[in-house]
């Protein structure tokens, strides 16, 4: 499990080139098929209810920004919470 938090304001970033949405990219780049959101105390399931959110991790130096599917509930979040999914670093060039 990672604990994360959510990045705020990130739902301007469009998608990267050849992607529709951060969710096909997450489950591009993982290999996986998005089911169910990934914050650990929640279960919301279906993936027309999730989003490729963008998280930083919380504990340690690691400022960088990654995907991982949540539900609509979860990427409004203001807390820390914990997932256990495959976090999909964003490119680097956005
Ligand atoms: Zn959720």
């Amino acid at each position: 499990m990672t604990k994360v938090k959510n990045v705020n304001g990130s739902s301007r970033f469009e998608s990267p080139a050849g992607y529709d949405t951060w969710l096909d990219y997450w489950e591009d780049k993982s290999g996986k098929t998005a089911s169910v959101c990934s914050a650990t105390d929640c279960y919301t399931f279906g993936r027309n209810k999730l989003v490729g959110a963008h998280v930083q991790k919380v504990n340690g130096f690691d400022n960088s920004w990654y995907i991982v599917p949540l539900c609509r509930g979860c990427n409004n979040r203001t807390d820390e919470f914990y997932v256990d999914e495959v976090l999909v670093p964003v490119p680097s060039n956005l």
